[in-house]
This record gives structure tokens, sequence and C-alpha cells, in this order.
């Protein structure tokens, strides 16, 4: 029953978003694993990765990175129509095999959020999928690019919502620092796990960075809570109709 609930949800989704067609502010795409190999619903194609990016850039998306973004919102500056970011949670190593080449042959900036005491590690999802993830040499090629940042996804992939504060805080605070220590960068930008958020968590972001991307999947405008930049989150299981709803409702 849910089954055909959720189709029809979906059907009237899609018709609605292209009867809408709303371009208005941004919109933040969250990707995980670009992957021709695994079956985990946070692996897409590199196939269904490139049709993707090819569809922004035939038609005149303008594809900013999330930094450029949180300085038109710091400076209230009004975020132009059909404007994209384009972000990858947890740093899987597939994501240079498979959609760092993509990126650089169509100029697409990115940012990638790292759980720093993961890196060089793998991850297993809650499907029992493992999925390698990139080192830190891997993260200093991709930053050298000048296309991709590299942002915090905390150390351990806490879920930081009714976390101890201190806890939070270690989370929050030592990722950035062994980022930038690392890397030899500035780490600005945090990915709270799995999109929980709670006051302490946003709190401690605000103390740390100068933005945070959650997972509620709203349009992006100027007075936006630079502390819960809402993303729309793109799987194996959107077909590229669904991709273009993501875009345009
Ligand atoms: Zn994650």
């Amino acid at each position: 029953m849910n089954y055909i609930i959720n189709k029809i949800k979906s059907f009237f989704t899609i018709i609605y978003s292209f009867v809408a067609q709303k371009t208005q502010g941004a919109i933040v795409l969250e990707y995980h694993s670009v992957n021709p190999n695994s079956k985990s619903f946070l692996s897409i194609t590199p196939e269904a990765f490139l049709k993707q990016m090819l569809f922004l850039r035939s038609n005149n998306w303008n594809i900013i990175s999330l930094l450029d973004l949180v300085t038109l919102i710091e400076n209230g500056n009004e975020i132009p129509d059909k404007t994209v970011v384009i972000t990858f949670d947890d740093g899987y190593k597939d994501n240079l095999d498979h959609a760092f080449p993509i990126l650089e042959k169509y100029k697409i900036p990115a940012t990638i959020f790292v759980p720093s005491a993961l890196v060089g590690k793998s991850m297993v999802n809650r499907e029992g999928y493992s999925l390698d993830l990139l080192s830190w040499d891997e993260l200093s090629f991709l930053c050298q690019s000048n296309l991709i940042t590299i942002g915090s996804h905390t150390a351990t992939h806490a879920v930081l919502a009714g976390l101890d504060e201190d806890v939070s805080e270690a989370e929050i605070s030592e990722s950035k620092k062994n980022i930038e220590i690392k890397l030899d960068i500035e780490c600005t930008l945090f990915a709270y796990p799995k999109g929980k958020n709670d006051e302490n968590s946003r709190l401690l972001s605000k103390k740390y960075y100068k933005a945070a991307v959650a997972t509620v999947p709203d349009r992006v405008d100027k007075n936006c809570d630079l502390y819960t930049i809402p993303r729309r989150g793109v799987y194996n299981y959107t077909s590229f109709i669904k991709f273009k709803t993501l875009l345009f409702r």
C-alpha cells in the first residue's frame, strides 16, 4: 500500500515541478558516491552523473561553489536564478576516480565533506555495503585542482543531534583542526552527518565554521540560515526525470 502511495506522490511531484518550473534562488545538491560497481543506494553511476552535469551545463545553470553561495548570503546579495551547488558527503574514493574527471572536464566546482578520523579507511552504509574513502594524499590532490573545496563532516561521522556538548564540540573542532593541518587549507564549511542537527550542534558549528549544510530539501534564498543550508539528495533511485524535479520544484 505504501509503495502505491509513494508512486502516486512521486507522480504528482514530477507533474508539479514541471508545471511550477521554479528557478529562483539556488539548489544545493547532495551526492555521496559515483561508482559503476557499487549496489549501495548512496552510489549513482558515472553515466548518470555525467548526464546530470551535462544537463546543468547545457541548460545554462549558474554552477557555483558552496563558498561562493555562502558569500552571497553573508553579503545579503540576491542569488541569481538557476543557481546550483554540488556537494558530496563522506569523501568516497570514487569521487576522485569517477566524479572528478567529469567535474574537471566541465569546470564544475564541488565541495567534499570528510569525516577526518576516517580518511583513508572505509564506511559501511545501512545496507551493509562498504565503500573506500579518500586518503589525505588524494584529498590534497583534489584541493590543488582549485575546483574542489574540502569541508568537515565531523571526526567520526557522529550524529550530533542529542549528543553531549563536550563530545559534539570535540567532533566539530578536532575535524576542522585535522583537515587544516593535513591539507594546509582553511576549513570553513561543515556538514551534519545524516543532516541531523540540534540547537547545540548549530551553535557549535557557528563557533568554528562560516556555514553548515543540512538535508532539509528546500530551495535556498538570500535569507537562508547559514547553519542549516538546505540540500536535496541524489541517490541511485533518483531517475533523470526525478533529478530534474529536484531542480525545478
Ligand atoms: Zn555522511
